[in-house]
């Protein structure tokens, strides 16, 4: 991946200084998506960015769940400085455009390579990494998403370096044993944080 963005000017200044910056992060099949989405129909103050990416869409998506672009439309964004965060995974391009939140907290789904960057740019950037319960469960889940045996196996190969990097990025590892428990300990991470920036006392 080329991660040299330098000539990008700081996204990070177009979001107030007010609002969280939430980054889930977490192996493929870990359930990042479904908890992405139970969090935002929770809690109306969090604003869910949705991702540009080159890879074709799966039989079992809708569309909503990405804008498919081709590699061209996405090269074109990233010359015309369009994402606050973008990184080439498993041979595909997966973008997070500018955010459009109007003061609601930020929520991003990305992998460790974009998290790295929103880290570097953004050192107050909450991340959260989901871990599954155990491997066997996670191999379980790639394979449940109907795509190919190869995938599955270059998916798992590089779950360890992912897992690694994870634990270096992340402030908080929730375990995705079951989506609405592990969203609400994310809500109630989200919570403590908000009262923390309003009243900065209570930081320990
Ligand atoms: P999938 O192809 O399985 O939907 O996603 C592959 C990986 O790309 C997942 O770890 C997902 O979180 C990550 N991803 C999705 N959107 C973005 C994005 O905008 N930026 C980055 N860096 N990663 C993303």
């Amino acid at each position: 991946m080329d991660s040299d963005q330098s000539s990008v000017p700081n996204c990070f200044e177009l979001l107030s200084a007010e609002p969280l910056l939430v980054v889930l992060i977490g192996p493929g099949g870990v359930g990042k998506g479904s908890i992405a989405r139970a969090l935002v129909a929770h809690d109306e103050r969090l604003w869910l960015s949705r991702s540009w990416t080159t890879r074709p869409q799966r039989a079992s998506e809708n569309g909503s769940e990405y804008h498919f672009v081709d590699r061209a439309t996405f090269e074109r964004a990233i010359d015309e400085h369009r994402f606050l965060e973008w990184a080439e995974f498993h041979g595909n391009l997966y973008g997070t455009p500018l955010p459009d939140a109007e003061g609601k907290d930020v929520l991003l789904e990305i992998e460790v390579q974009g998290a790295g960057q929103v880290r570097e740019e953004h050192p107050d950037a909450v991340v959260i990494l989901i871990l599954a319960p155990s491997m066997d469960d996670l191999e379980q889940r790639l394979r449940s998403r109907g795509d190919s045996e190869e995938h599955v196996r270059i998916r798992l190969s590089s779950t360890p370096k992912e897992l690694a990097r994870g634990h270096e990025l992340s402030s908080f590892v929730v375990v995705n044993d079951d989506v609405e428990r592990a969203t609400k300990e994310i809500l109630s991470i989200l919570e403590e944080l908000r009262q923390q920036r309003r009243n900065p006392s209570l930081k320990d």
